[in-house]
């Protein structure tokens, strides 16, 4: 990791606080959240093929630039969108025993708190 990567992690944090001003807090399934990533994934892909074409079409010097640096600002968004799938999964995980929304506690558990089923939790 250089000091690049940080900077970078910087940018990710205020994409994702952007998106957060945006949205809200978003709280969707794993299926949902995928589907945001793949859309922004997808937007990756765009960006690579818009910049090849230009490259091919000998668009100017100004143009390449300005679609790589739209191709830099999909792949920081991926970055951000990514970060809140992984929140929701530790919300979603208990943090003592491992059960989830789709496989709780044999006996039965609810969530008392975010990462943090009802058999787990020592003030029940
Ligand atoms: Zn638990
Ligand atoms: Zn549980």
């Amino acid at each position: 990791m250089t000091e690049k990567t940080v900077r970078l992690m910087g940018e990710v944090l205020a994409e994702r606080q952007r998106q957060d001003d945006k949205w809200g807090r978003q709280d969707h399934d794993l299926t949902v959240w995928l589907t945001v990533l793949a859309e922004e994934v997808g937007e990756v892909a765009q960006a690579i093929l818009a910049e090849r074409r230009g490259v091919q079409g000998g668009e100017a010097r100004a143009a390449l630039r300005a679609s790589r640096a739209g191709l830099r600002a999909e792949l920081i968004q991926v970055a951000a969108v990514a970060t809140p799938t992984a929140e929701w999964l530790d919300e979603h995980t208990c943090q003592e025993c491992g059960c989830t929304d789709e496989a709780g506690c044999e006996a039965g558990c609810w969530w008392t708190e975010p990462g943090l089923c009802s058999q787990c939790d020592p003030r029940l």
